[in-house]
């Protein structure tokens, strides 16, 4: 017989490693944002399966909070909001190949021009579609230079097959204000240029969440923030506006507990055999590097009942080891916090993704792909509340 992916969801849990999600964080950000982008419209960016948390599944709690568009990495994350019923529009960032243009303009999204092939490759296809085209400010990524977009306008404006409807940039340094003011400024140029090919009426966007925060004048038309949204970036910018993050615990619960007399020698997580000199008493948590945390030390702090307990050796692909000898109330089944609040005690991701010297949006997707999702309002349901 063989097991759908539904029917071995029911079984993840009994791996007690999981991460608590707050649904309730896109519409209270969104309204934040709101605060920042002033008329803009906000177009918020699901892609990277919607930060790990599920294209989908932020699609439509953005969607219920009067998002007005959608931005996605991937023509499959489109479809799989469109699966969801979500109607507004998406704009597809540069993610295909010029041979796949007609399928891809064939999928009901707004698609991205950022160079002459693809651009070539779209109006070849035949394929009625929207497209917004992307500037290069000095990104060294996508978009057309300021030598080159003059002939896509040109281009453009002599075929009715791919019908302009937007125009937007990505900036490479929002902390800088030379940086971002010399990029605005190519921007600027291109649609000053967009104009004098004879369109109106375009979408333009070119503020991500930290231009947002940094630079509230760069609103255009639209804004297109991802980060903001999910309440997770890093430290000195979370430190600026009052986000709610999406992810709010990561926890795990204690599967194994022992007891290691003085005199002992132990090499946890293949590290050199040490020799104990006194009596230490080690609990596991089944989360591990696989769950998207570090394999090498430092690994920041781990709270239990609110007090901060200390990771030992390396930690191994599905565990983590941790000292319990400062504990004796601990035991088989405790919940041990990585990242949330917890008796008093708090650990924000950002702290973690210090910890680990890697920024938040590169830790957030790992684990909260990987980890099994348990509602925040549901949590008490699903989680024995007692940490003993
Ligand atoms: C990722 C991305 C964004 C969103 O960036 P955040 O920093 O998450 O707000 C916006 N626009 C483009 C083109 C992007 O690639």
């Amino acid at each position: 017989m063989n097991a759908s992916t539904d029917d071995l969801r029911e079984y993840r849990l009994l791996r007690p490693a999981w991460a608590e999600i707050d649904e309730g964080a896109i519409a209270a950000n969104l309204a934040v944002a709101r605060k920042l982008a002033g008329d803009a419209k906000i177009w918020f960016v699901c892609k990277g399966d919607g930060f790990g948390f599920g294209a989908a599944k932020v699609a439509r709690l953005a969607d219920a909070a009067g998002v007005d568009g959608l931005c996605v990495g991937s023509p499959e994350e489109g479809m799989a909001i469109r699966a969801a019923g979500v109607t507004r529009d998406i704009l597809l960032f540069a993610s295909t190949l010029p041979e796949d243009a007609a399928r891809v303009a064939s999928l009901g999204l707004i698609v991205t021009i950022q160079s002459m092939e693809s651009l070539r490759a779209f109006v070849a296809a035949g394929v009625l579609v929207d497209a917004f085209i992307e500037i290069d400010p000095g990104f060294g990524r996508f978009g057309f230079l300021a030598s080159q977009w003059a002939q896509a306008f040109a281009v453009l404006a002599q075929q009715s097959t791919v019908r302009l409807k937007g125009v937007y940039t990505h900036l490479s340094s929002p902390g800088d204000e030379a940086i971002t003011a010399r990029q605005a400024g190519v921007f600027d140029a291109a649609l000053a240029d967009a104009h004098s090919a004879g369109f109106r009426d375009l979408e333009t966007m070119l503020a991500s969440s930290r231009v947002m925060i940094a630079h509230p004048a760069l609103r255009y038309s639209a804004v297109d923030p991802g980060r903001l949204l999910y309440g997770a970036l890093d430290a000195e910018w979370m430190a600026r506006v009052p986000l709610r993050p999406m992810l709010s615990a990561i926890r795990g619960r204690i599967i194994h507990v022992q007891e290691h007399p003085a005199g002992s020698t132990l090499g946890i997580g293949y590290a050199a055999p040490i020799r104990l000199e006194r009596a230490m008493r080690v609990g596991v948590v089944p989360i591990g590097f696989g769950d998207g945390l570090n394999h090498v030390p430092p690994f920041g702090r781990v709270l239990i009942g609110g007090r901060e307990a200390t990771i030992m050796g390396r930690r191994s692909l599905q565990h983590t080891v941790i000292d319990l000898s400062a504990f004796p109330e601990a035991g088989v089944g405790s919940v041990v916090t990585i990242v949330g609040e917890d008796g008093g005690g708090f650990i924000g991701i950002d702290e973690l993704a210090d910890a680990m010297r890697i920024p938040v949006m590169e830790l957030l997707p790992r684990v909260v792909r990987m980890l099994p999702h348990i509602s925040r309002t549901r949590v008490g349901r699903c989680e024995p509340v007692d940490a003993g």
